[in-house]
C-alpha cells in the first residue's frame, strides 16, 4: 500500500479497494468522501434495490401530492457517480454474506453470484420498517413506508384501487407525517397508537396540541389500543384491536418502528449491541479489521445519556457517512464522530413539533434525578401582528443541567430547538442558557424569546 501526500494535501492511496453496501443516505456520503480524499481508490457501492440517492424523508410529501412525483427526491443519478467520481455503482447487487477472514464478500446481483474483494469495507446498510406479524398484514393495502420501493408500490395502489380510508398504526414522526398525506389526498384517516404518546415522547399537554390539529383537520387519533389482526379478502378491509373495535380502511400505512439491518454484519461475527444495531467507536470502526459502519445500521454516542444506543435518523447517517469515508480513505487522525443529542423535527397541518435530548421517562431510565418545566410563550412581540403560541417542555437534572427538550407551535419551533440542541452537546444549564443573546426584533421574537423564558420556569 502506498501513501502519497499531495500538494492540497490530500492523501492518495493506491492498491486499495474500498466496497460500500447500501448506497443512499450514509453509503453514497462514505463513497463520496472516500473518493475526495483518495483519488486511486478503487471504490464500488453495492445496492440491493434499483434506488440510489434519495431523499426518504421526502417520500410523505409525494403520497400527500405536494412534490409531483418521487423522481423529484432523487439527489444524483448512478451516472453521476460512475462518469463524475468514478464510483462504481452497481445496483440490484445484494451483499450476501462478509468473510472477514479473506476481506471478501459474497454478492448476488441478477441472479448471478460472485465473491468480490476488499481492502476496506463500509457498511451502511440502514434499517427496515417493522411489519408486526399479525394476521393479515400480508393483504393487499397493507404498507410499510422505508425506502423508495414500498413508496412506490403505496402509489400505485392509491392510483388503482382509489381508497376512501385509512388508518396508521403508530403515532411516531413518520406515522403523523403520513396522516397529513392521506388527509390531504381526502381520505378518512385514523391514527391508532398503543401508548399514550406520540413521536414516543409527548405527552400532556404537547401531545394535546398534536391531537387537536390532526382533529381540526379531521384525522381521528386513538391512544392505548393495540391493532391485533387486519382483516379483509384479498384486500384489507378493516383493522381489528384489542378492545374489538373495527375500523374500516382500504389502506394501512404501519408505523411501528424500524429495525437495523444487521443482519450482514451479525452472520460475520460482527458486534452488535443490546439495541440490535452493529457497534462501532468513535471512528466509526466495527469490531472487525477494516470494516466501518455508518448510518442507521449502527449505534450511536448519545451525548446526554453517554450511552451507546440506536437513533436512526438522516443527519447523523450523512455525518456518519462523511467520518467513515475518510477513516476508510486513511485520514491520519482518523476523524472521530461528536455522537448525537437526538433532534428530530415534525410538521403536523399547520404545527410544528420538535424533540432534542431524552424525555422524562428517558431521562429517569438512564438514571437521572429528573425534573419538568413546562412554559407557554409567544413567538413575536406582543404588539406586532401574527403571533403564535410556543408551548416549551424542558427536562433538567438536580443541577439544573439542561437534559432534552419539547417544543410545539404553529411557528419558529424547529429552528428554536436548535439552540436547545446545542445546549445539549456542550451541557450546559437552564441559568447558563438564559444567558444567551438572542435575536430580537418585533416580527421575529418577543424581546425575551421562549426559549429563554422557558429556562426561567424552573426557578434555577
Ligand atoms: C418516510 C420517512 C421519513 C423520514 N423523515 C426523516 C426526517 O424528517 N428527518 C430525519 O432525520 N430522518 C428522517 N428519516 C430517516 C432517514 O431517511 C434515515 O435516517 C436515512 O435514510 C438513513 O440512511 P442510511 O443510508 O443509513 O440507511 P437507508 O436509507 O436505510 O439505506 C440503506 C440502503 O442499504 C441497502 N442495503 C441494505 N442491505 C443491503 C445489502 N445486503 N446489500 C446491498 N444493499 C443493501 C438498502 O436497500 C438501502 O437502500 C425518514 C425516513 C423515512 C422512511
Amino acid at each position: 500500500m502506498f501513501l502519497i501526500q499531495t500538494e492540497h494535501g490530500r492523501i492518495i492511496l493506491s492498491n486499495e479497494h474500498l466496497v460500500v453496501v447500501g448506497g443512499v443516505a450514509a453509503g453514497l456520503a462514505a463513497a463520496m468522501e472516500a473518493r475526495r480524499r483518495a483519488p486511486a481508490f478503487d471504490i464500488t457501492v453495492l445496492e440491493k434495490t434499483g434506488d440510489v440517492s434519495y431523499g426518504a424523508c421526502g417520500l410523505p410529501y409525494v403520497i400527500s401530492g405536494l412534490i409531483p412525483a418521487l423522481e423529484r427526491l432523487i439527489v444524483h443519478t448512478p451516472e453521476y457517480f460512475r462518469e463524475r467520481h468514478q464510483i462504481n455503482l452497481q445496483l440490484n447487487a445484494e451483499a450476501l454474506e462478509i468473510f472477514p477472514a479473506k476481506s471478501s464478500l459474497r454478492v448476488r446481483q441478477d441472479g448471478a453470484e460472485r465473491e468480490i474483494g476488499y481492502t476496506n469495507l463500509v457498511l451502511a446498510t440502514g434499517a427496515a420498517a417493522i411489519c408486526p406479524p399479525l394476521p393479515g398484514h400480508d393483504l393487499a393495502g397493507v404498507f410499510v413506508l422505508r425506502h423508495m420501493r414500498q413508496a412506490r408500490q403505496l402509489l400505485a395502489y392509491m392510483h388503482e384501487r382509489r381508497p376512501e380510508a385509512a388508518v396508521i398504526v403508530g403515532a411516531g414522526y413518520i406515522g403523523l407525517e403520513l396522516a397529513e398525506a392521506f388527509a390531504h389526498r381526502g381520505l378518512r384517516t385514523t391514527i391508532i397508537e398503543a401508548s399514550d404518546k406520540v413521536m414516543s415522547a409527548l405527552d400532556g399537554r404537547l401531545r394535546d396540541r398534536v391531537v387537536e390539529e390532526l382533529r381540526a383537520h379531521n384525522v381521528e387519533i386513538n391512544f392505548g389500543e393495540r391493532v391485533v389482526a387486519f382483516e379483509g379478502h384479498g384486500q384489507i378491509e378493516r383493522v381489528v384491536t384489542e378492545q374489538g373495535r373495527a375500523v374500516e380502511a382500504q389502506i394501512i400505512s404501519i408505523g411501528v418502528g424500524v429495525t437495523a439491518n444487521a443482519a450482514l454484519a451479525a452472520n460475520a461475527g460482527l458486534e452488535l449491541g443490546a439495541s440490535g444495531a452493529i457497534v462501532v467507536d468513535a471512528a466509526q470502526r466495527t469490531s472487525a479489521a477494516n470494516i466501518f459502519a455508518a448510518g442507521d445500521c449502527c449505534e450511536v454516542l448519545h451525548r446526554v445519556s453517554g450511552r451507546r444506543v440506536w437513533l436512526p435518523l438522516g443527519q447523523p447517517a450523512v455525518r456518519q457517512g462523511w467520518i467513515t469515508g475518510a477513516n476508510a480513505a486513511g485520514a491520519q487522525p482518523a476523524l472521530r464522530y461528536a455522537g448525537v443529542v437526538g433532534t428530530n423535527a415534525v410538521k403536523v397541518f399547520d404545527l410544528e413539533v420538535a424533540r432534542t435530548g431524552l424525555s422524562h421517562s428517558e431521562a429517569q431510565d438512564a438514571g437521572f434525578e429528573a425534573a419538568v418545566v413546562e412554559d407557554e410563550d409567544y413567538t413575536r412581540a406582543g404588539y406586532y401582528p401574527g403571533s403564535a403560541k410556543i408551548l416549551t417542555r424542558l427536562i433538567h437534572d438536580q443541577r439544573g443541567r439542561l437534559l432534552g427538550a419539547q417544543m410545539v407551535g404553529r411557528e419558529g419551533v424547529a429552528q428554536r430547538i436548535d439552540v436547545y440542541a446545542a445546549a445539549l452537546h456542550v451541557g450546559l444549564t437552564l441559568e447558563e442558557i438564559n444567558r444567551f443573546d438572542l435575536a430580537y426584533a418585533p416580527p421575529f421574537a418577543p424581546t425575551i424569546d421562549p426559549i429563554l423564558r422557558a429556562t426561567k420556569s424552573s426557578g434555577q
